[in-house]
């Protein structure tokens, strides 16, 4: 049995780590793609080395283009490598290009795909997210969701008259967060460099299109964290997409800035944090496994049951002061 995997983002090193490792375990041959969609040194290689991800065996390089051109040459190059390979099963994640770029070209092959993170909505298909992880469930053949709730979406959306095997196989960015815990409170030096204390900061992480796109909306963002920082110290590790913008805007001394963080630093960051503002899908659901509250900047979450359950406030554009 011959497995591939498509790899691009950030969260899919994270949440490719416990199902390598599954996988090997179970003597499954694992071929790893990365798409090249993040690449800087921090964005990608460091959850390849700290987290133990097989060294990927192709590197498409595809990166920084907008979405159709970065999708079509994903696709097309994708092809190529499934065409040499010939993997019983695809194995693609989340929500990105190249989770709709792998699962389209194995389609299209006759090859089986699998999706982990299936059946997550946020209802909003302005998001390119929500395009993307609609479009894979609807074409793949295994499709792994992670909560009940996505169970249901896809129950709703007609999925049990389609050809497809629905699983609930629980959460592996759970499975990622148990295991590294540890290792991140042993390892990690990142409060002891950053100078902070246990439970006297607030992480915050912000980089979703919807939020960066906007002029308005960012700046709204900015002058809300502005407010906040005159009552606590806000860490930011800083995508590469909300860089740039953030470099016309004056912030408040008690924000730092720091470069993105790799996942025992950040493991590290969320376990002593006192609370997370994020508008991140796997940081609302760390900030849950961590038992800190989370504030999201985003009208809505694909994980209504934090919400519900009191753990987590979206908080779109009528951002609070709390
Ligand atoms: N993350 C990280 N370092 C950072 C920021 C985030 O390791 O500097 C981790 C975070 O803990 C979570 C994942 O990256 O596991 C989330 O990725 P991201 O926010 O880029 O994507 P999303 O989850 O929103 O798709």
């Amino acid at each position: 049995m011959k497995a591939l995997t498509i790899l691009g983002a950030r969260p899919q090193f994270i949440k490719a780590s416990p199902v390598s490792r599954a996988l090997k375990a179970e003597g499954i041959d694992e071929v790893i793609v990365h798409t090249g969609q993040h690449f800087d040194e921090n964005m990608s290689k460091i959850f390849f080395d700290e987290m133990g991800i097989p060294e990927p065996h192709y590197n498409l390089e595809v990166h920084g283009l907008g979405h159709g051109a970065m999708t079509g040459r994903m696709l097309e190059k994708i092809e190529s490598v499934l065409l040499k390979e010939k993997p019983d099963v695809v194995i693609v994640y989340g929500d990105t290009n190249s989770t709709i770029a792998g699962a389209l070209a194995a389609k299209k092959l006759h090859i089986k795909v699998a999706h982990i993170e299936a059946g997550l909505r946020s209802f909003n298909m302005k998001m390119p997210e929500e395009i993307n992880r609609i479009l894979t469930d609807r074409i793949s053949d295994f499709l792994f969701c992670p909560t009940t709730t996505a169970l249901e979406n896809l129950k709703k959306e007609g999925f049990e008259n389609i050809d497809c095997k629905i699983t609930n196989s629980g959460d592996v960015m759970y499975d990622a967060f148990l295991q590294f815990s540890d290792i991140a409170q042993e390892k990690s030096t990142i409060l002891s460099d950053q100078k902070l204390s246990d439970r006297k900061y607030i992480l915050c992480t912000v980089h979703r299109q919807e939020n960066t796109d906007d002029k308005q909306r960012f700046g709204e963002i900015v002058r809300t964290l502005n407010t906040v920082a005159e009552e606590a110290t806000i860490v930011f590790p800083v995508h590469p997409r909300t860089q740039q913008l953030l470099g016309t805007y004056s912030l408040h001394k008690n924000i730092r800035i720091i470069p993105p963080v790799g996942y025992l630093d950040m493991v590290s960051l969320i376990n002593h944090s006192m609370l997370v503002m994020t508008d991140s899908g796997g940081l609302q659901k760390e900030a849950f496994f961590a038992r800190k509250y989370c504030i999201t900047l985003r009208e809505e979450t694909e994980w209504v049951e934090l919400v519900n359950g009191g753990f987590n406030k979206t908080v779109g554009l009528t951002i609070m002061i709390f």
